[in-house]
């Protein structure tokens, strides 16, 4: 009987990884050590943000990107963190610049987000970069790592987008909404959907290409799905699971066992988009880093 392809996301993103650190390697040799530069500030100590900042660093390390880690406490002031953005801006050195989200709620997350040059924005967060994503024929400096990940799967395993009928679940800044950019941009017919949706099994029913970006475990069944769908599983739920030392495993937005049968393709939570998303900063950084070697030009 069928059963769907598993679209290994972690060993495209090793395949990404090992083309960047090539692609490093003769950036240093051509121009004379000339090398990748990501910065990171990271505020206060959450144990899922230090877990993210470390994995960042990582793949930095393993590209040859050179990284720099800015901790600061809590506590910290809008203004200073405010004064260390300005610093990244102006270190000529710097090609990436990233600020680790959530913020301590004291702080004003909007404001520093803008406050980074767009054109150092490796998160792709800051409002010129999204309004060139969502305008017709414009070009953003960077796209947001996750929906630029899932559109690298896409490519990557060769699914046609162009004509096709997508259906994002979840309209999110950070991946719904712009994953549906792209997904309009590359030529599919996109619809999106949220909370207040009403009729969303009917509508995940019409999808060729599923992108689910909800955050709640098993939300889509099977029986939802067209045959032949292509799912592209962003949520990472933990559920409770006594048999696991931790006490948790993680799950995406779809029931995964209940599409086998059904999708063409699907990616695995974990192992499918989260190790992308690691990837496409590193792309961001290295593609930056090229940009400012020539001389950045508006886009
Ligand atoms: P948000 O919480 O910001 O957005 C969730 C979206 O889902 C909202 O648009 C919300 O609608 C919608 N939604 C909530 N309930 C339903 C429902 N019952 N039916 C349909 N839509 C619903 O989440 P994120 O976009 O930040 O993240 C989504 C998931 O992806 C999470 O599990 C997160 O952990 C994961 N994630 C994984 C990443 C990775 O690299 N692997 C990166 C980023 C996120 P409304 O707008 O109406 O509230």
């Amino acid at each position: 009987s069928h059963t769907a392809a598993i679209i290994d996301g972690k060993a495209i993103a090793e395949i990404i990884r090992a083309e960047l650190q090539a692609e490093v390697a003769q950036l240093k040799e051509q121009f004379n050590g000339y090398t990748p530069h990501l910065a990171i500030i990271q505020v206060g100590e959450r144990e899922d943000s230090s877990l993210y900042v470390r994995m960042k660093e990582q793949a930095a390390l393993k590209a040859n990107i050179k990284i720099t880690i800015q901790r600061l406490p809590a506590t910290t002031s809008q203004a200073t963190i405010l004064d260390a953005v300005q610093a990244l801006n102006d270190d000529t050195t710097v090609h990436g610049i990233l600020v680790q989200l959530p913020l301590p709620a004291h702080l004003d997350e909007k404001s520093i987000t803008e406050a980074i040059d767009f054109r150092k924005d490796v998160d792709g967060f800051h409002s010129a970069n999204v309004g060139q994503l969502a305008k017709r024929d414009t070009h953003p400096a960077f796209v947001p790592c996750t929906p630029k990940g899932i559109i690298e799967l896409l490519k990557r395993t060769n699914v046609e987008i162009a004509g096709k009928r997508a259906v994002v679940v979840g309209r999110s800044n950070i991946v719904g909404m712009p994953v549906s950019h792209l997904l309009q941009d590359l030529d599919a017919t996109v619809t999106v959907c949220h909370s207040k949706t009403t009729n969303l099994e009917e509508i995940v029913r019409s999808a060729d290409i599923l992108i689910a970006a909800v955050g709640r475990p098993n939300l889509i069944q099977g029986s939802w799905l067209k045959p032949g769908v292509v799912v592209i599983d962003v949520g990472t739920n933990a559920v409770p699971d006594a048999s696991k030392k931790s006490g948790i495993r993680w799950v995406g937005d779809v029931d995964f066992d209940a599409a086998l049968p059904v999708a063409s393709a699907i990616t695995p939570v974990p192992g499918g988009v989260g190790p992308m998303t690691v990837a496409m900063l590193m792309h961001n950084t290295v593609e930056s880093a090229k940009r400012y070697l020539k001389g950045f030009k508006e886009p």
